[in-house]
């Protein structure tokens, strides 16, 4: 089999992407995380439930297999709904999500575990309805079917308001000539031995990233266009396009003053900028007893607990370092949800408990920190004041550097933390994420936490203890930080 839906998007997206993926597979680098594509069938699982009973047709190797098994179920049945079913018209193969067979007239549902219908799934439904109309099928709806993110489950999941189903019909029937073209450019391209001569362009970021990107780019000088931090994508490439991607090219454009920077830092090696009375004022505006809060949340696609719409951040975890008084001991606290369970209410209760009235919380990047927070005191109105007093005192130890108050060379234009800490000690291993085992990052954090309750309990408490350490660092990490805002704010006073 050629193609597949999958496939062919990619070639909507960019010719490029199919040849290399044929051609040179080795230099693909990873853009799509694991739990994302497990997002994507446990809501295509639950979204069959929807039209009710079903037969499936089970994913096999040898996808002949499937096209008959398709076959078969459908001329044994008159009305009938099929899940995966699959079909191949000259080697271009597609399994429809949800099928439905209403005598002599088909309906296709592509399920999305999205909460909205990107114009990318519209290229994928059109080449199902191709696929199947060229099979001899009366195609009569297509749809894509998708999470609503305004669903909040309370008691047991509705299926009915958890999913969206959009009408498409007549932008797939519009889209035919399109997909037929674009599978004779795929047939031309696949054929050819010689790597196509495609330019870079806005297709390289949208609607996915790119996995070919780094090896498209790799003739342009080390530091160029596609490094600067924050600098919108179709800027980018304008600037590209216009052959100004060089950054001494790009010193000479009128671009925002952060570009510059971050291009005079990284070309002239330039000293540490520290912008000493702007970070005094900074500090004095923090007060002891100091706390030092960072969360850890994940988010489920389809809500597992009451009061959760899909998507939405929940928190499982915290670390908490505090300083009672200047010149005080560094003391620790934190929170590790038991796995399986809603971990909001005792995550709540536990905080307000270790974080006293009135006193001062600083969140690195706190935006974050204080809508978890407010999420919190609007569901549980008992805990709604200490909540609200740990929002309403919280300061955001990110300011300096977003501010470019303290910037040098290695924070690349970034003021995450995860720049700004190596930037600041570029030689403590106690402060090297890559020296933690098994957790990292929030991403694994959260995946890792998900996990938990699948496994047997001596991982399981191994896990729980690498995913302490994590968040003990990050909180670890911002005292340090704010440590060493104290030590360039004194050292210039002496
Ligand atoms: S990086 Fe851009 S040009 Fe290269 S294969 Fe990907 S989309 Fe095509």
């Amino acid at each position: 089999m050629n193609l597949s839906k999958s496939k062919y998007c990619q070639g909507v997206q960019c010719l490029k992407i199919l040849w290399l993926d044929k051609n040179m597979p080795e230099i693909k680098q990873d853009t799509v995380k694991d739990s994302v594509l497990d997002t994507g069938s446990e809501v295509g699982e639950l979204a069959r439930n929807l039209f009710g009973r079903h037969i499936n047709i089970s994913f096999q190797i040898d996808l002949s297999k499937m096209i008959e098994e398709t076959k078969k179920v459908i001329d044994e049945n008159e009305n009938v709904i099929i899940t995966e079913a699959s079909f191949s018209y000259q080697n271009h193969f597609c399994s429809v999500d949800i099928l439905k067979k209403n005598g002599n007239s088909y309906e296709i549902y592509e399920v999305k575990s999205s909460t909205k219908v990107e114009d990318i799934y519209l290229e994928d439904i059109s080449y199902q309805v191709y696929v199947l109309r060229k099979c001899g099928y009366s195609i009569t709806k297509a749809s894509i079917v998708y999470l609503n993110s305004d669903y909040e489950r309370v008691g047991d999941l509705e299926l009915d308001k958890l999913f969206k189903i959009e009408d498409v019909t007549k932008i797939a029937f519009s889209k035919q000539k399109e997909v037929e073209d674009k599978i004779e450019s795929i047939e031309k391209i696949m054929k050819k031995k010689e790597e196509p001569d495609i330019p870079i362009g806005m297709y390289c970021v949208e609607p996915y990233d790119c996995p070919f990107f780094s090896y498209c780019t790799r003739n342009l000088p080390e530091k160029n266009v596609f490094q600067i931090r924050n600098m919108r994508n179709s800027s980018k490439f304008s600037f590209y396009e216009k052959g100004i991607f060089k950054y001494e090219d790009l010193l000479k454009e009128d671009i925002n003053e952060k570009y510059k920077e971050q291009i005079e830092y990284e070309l002239f090696d330039k000293k540490d900028k520290i912008e000493v009375e702007d970070i005094k004022t900074f500090l004095d505006g923090l007060t002891y007893p100091l706390y030092f809060l960072d969360f850890e949340t994940y988010q489920q696609a389809i809500p597992m607990y009451d009061y959760i719409k899909p998507y939405m951040q929940i928190p499982f975890q915290y670390s908490l370092h505090y300083i009672e008084k200047e010149g005080g001991k560094l003391k620790h606290k934190e929170f590790l949800a038991k796995e399986g369970i809603d971990p909001r209410r005792l995550l709540a209760e536990q905080l307000v408990k270790d974080i006293p009235l009135g006193v001062c919380t600083l969140a690195y990047n706190m935006r974050f920190e204080k809508s978890v927070i407010k999420n919190l005191a609007g569901l549980y109105k008992d805990l709604e004041k200490p909540l609200m007093d740990i929002h309403d005192n919280m300061q955001d130890l990110m300011i300096p550097f977003k501010d470019r108050k303290y910037y040098n060379r290695k924070m690349q234009g970034s003021f995450s933390i995860k720049y700004v800490l190596p930037a600041l000690f570029p030689n403590d291993p106690s402060l090297d994420y890559h020296n933690l085992e098994d957790v990292h990052n929030g991403s694994e954090a959260m995946a890792t936490f998900a996990n938990l309750v699948n496994l047997e309990e001596e991982e399981r408490n191994h896990l729980r203890y690498r995913l302490l350490k994590y968040c003990e660092l990050d909180t670890y990490a911002m005292v340090k930080i704010w440590q060493k805002l104290l030590e360039v704010s004194e050292s210039e006073e002496k």
